[in-house]
């Protein structure tokens, strides 16, 4: 067994505030790498400039990061980041900016590469990337403990995980971001959080170091499930909780990686502009429901506080509702991962094309 999260975290109100000489410490120059409007909202790009501007670390911004970020956009920003030196990244938002910025730092330290980016990110050659902060504002990517890094393909009319795997050095992670977020980005940015848990404890590199990260994480999501059903919004414990449960989904997939429902779900984000975590969350009962070993299926829905298979699946689709996929679409993207066997190998058995056509509930 091997366990190794190499990224200092701090998980507490304020602490981008609190540990702003750590951030600080992380370089001379600092890209912040954000979207354009949510992490204005909420409070976090602020607390981010204001921390590099009290410590004395000049820093440019680069708010242009879209929701799946393309390949084209993270060579665009490494270009503004040699231009400027920089020689640090703070990740800022979502999954997107955080992943980005991983991308980022890989083309901005081998600047040679920019201009052939996509070959860079996905090739073999080992590259080296300058450190990062990631600060998250969404309650499910992990990716401010994760390797990490999904970037939208256009030539390829999907997302895919870069070559490199790339930890941030420092995760500050404050749930107060989580304040302005609206109900429906909640709930598919918590599902992502769950599909992590369930698909890093239901994987071939399963063992008990993730599923440490795991049993903790499905009770804490389950302790607050109720949350996303009901009318009135998060508290502040309750979105402390889902932000906990995220943070230790993220530790899960590190060792892990995802399985089958994230494999499935790219086609169906790039192609329909379904939410990340929502694309994914609709496979989770056909998942659950045709799993081999139905014994660790029951453990997770023990620790989720789910009586039976029935009552996940009618909760999952409370929540989400249904989403129309065409069925040509349904069917390329059949064919693609069952030919696909790096996308195939977390799975510990063999997937039919039978059962994999269940997961997607007509
Ligand atoms: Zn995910």
């Amino acid at each position: 067994m091997k366990l190794y999260i190499p990224t200092l975290v701090y998980s507490e109100s304020g602490c981008v505030k609190a540990h702003r000489k750590e951030l600080a410490g992380l370089g001379t120059r600092a890209m912040i790498v954000t979207g354009g409007h949510s992490s204005k909202r909420n409070g976090s790009l602020a607390d981010v400039v204001d921390a590099l501007t009290k410590e004395k670390i000049p820093h440019v911004i680069f708010d242009e990061i879209e929701e799946n970020p393309s390949v084209e956009t993270v060579a665009r920003a490494a270009k503004m980041a040699v231009k400027n030196q920089v020689d640090f990244f703070v990740g800022v938002g979502g999954g997107s900016p955080m992943d980005a910025s991983k991308a980022i730092s890989i083309l901005a330290k081998n600047p040679e590469k920019i201009g052939e980016a996509q070959a860079a990110l996905y090739g073999t050659e080992k590259l080296e990337a300058y450190p990062i902060a990631a600060v998250p504002t969404t309650s499910g990517t992990g990716s401010e403990v994760t390797p990490y890094a999904i970037l939208t393909l256009h030539e390829k009319h999907t997302k895919k995980s870069m070559a490199h795997h790339v930890f941030p050095q420092l995760a500050l992670v404050d749930a107060g971001y989580l304040k302005t977020i609206s109900k429906e980005g909640l709930i598919s940015t918590c599902v992502d959080a769950l599909a992590h848990l369930i698909e890093s404890y239901l994987n071939t590199n399963s063992n008990e170091y993730n599923r440490m990260y795991t049993r903790e994480g499905l009770c804490i999501w389950g302790s607050v499930k109720d949350v996303l059903t009901r009318e009135s919004a998060p508290n502040t414990d309750e979105l402390e909780e889902f932000m906990h449960a995220s943070v230790l989904a993220g530790m899960a997939i590190s060792h892990t990686g995802t399985s089958i429902p994230h494999g499935i779900s790219y086609p169906v984000t790039y192609e329909l502009q379904v939410p990340h975590g929502k694309a994914v969350g609709i496979f989770l009962p056909g998942f659950l429901t045709n799993y081999e070993n139905q014994e660790e299926v029951k453990q997770i829905l023990r620790l989720l506080g789910f009586a039976k298979l029935a009552d996940f699946t009618s909760y999952i689709e409370k929540i989400l509702g249904k989403v129309d996929i065409p069925e040509e679409l349904w069917q390329k993207d059949m064919t693609d991962i069952l030919a696909n066997p790096a996308k195939l190998k977390n799975y510990p058995f063999t997937l039919s094309r039978e059962t994999l056509d269940t997961y997607y509930e007509r």
